[in-house]
C-alpha cells in the first residue's frame, strides 16, 4: 500500500520506500532522510534574489553568497523540483520529515489504501465512522 507523505512524496509500506509521485521512481529507504534519494543543487541565491542596488553599493537586496544558499531538491527520474531549502554554506541537509513507519504501518493496517489525498477536515478516521 502506498500513502501519501507530501505533495511530491509517497511512502510504499511494504517496501518501507519513498516514491516521487509523479514519475513513482523509488527514492530510498522511508527510514531515512528522502533528501538523501534526490537531486541536489545549491544555488547562489543572487540568482533568484536581485540585488535591485547597482555594484556601488556595498550591501543590496540580495542575500550574500557567503552566508546563505537557495538549496534545490529535484527528483532525478522526472525532475519535478520537490523541496528548496536557504541554508548557510557547507550545511548539512536538513532532515525536515522523520515519520515512525512501524506506527504507520499499525495505522493503515486496516484502512483502504487512498486514490487521492484527502485535504482539511475530511480525515480517514471521520470518513471511516461517518460514510460506511
Ligand atoms: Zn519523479
Amino acid at each position: 500500500m502506498k500513502i501519501f507523505a507530501t505533495e511530491y512524496l509517497l511512502i510504499d509500506l511494504e517496501s518501507e520506500k519513498w516514491h516521487c509521485r509523479r514519475c513513482n521512481h523509488d527514492l530510498g529507504s522511508a527510514r531515512e532522510n528522502y533528501k538523501f534519494g534526490l537531486l541536489v543543487h545549491e544555488r547562489d541565491p543572487r540568482e533568484i534574489h536581485a540585488p535591485i542596488l547597482d555594484e556601488a553599493y556595498e550591501f543590496t537586496f540580495a542575500p550574500d553568497p557567503d552566508w546563505v544558499r537557495i538549496i534545490e531538491y529535484y527528483c532525478p527520474e522526472c525532475g519535478t523540483m520537490m523541496e528548496v531549502e536557504y541554508l548557510p554554506p557547507g550545511h548539512p541537509l536538513t532532515r525536515d520529515i522523520h515519520l515512525d513507519i512501524d506506527a504507520l504501518k499499525l495505522q493503515w493496517a486496516t484502512r483502504e489504501e487512498l486514490k487521492a489525498p484527502i485535504l482539511g477536515p475530511d480525515t480517514v478516521w471521520e470518513r471511516k465512522h461517518h460514510h460506511h
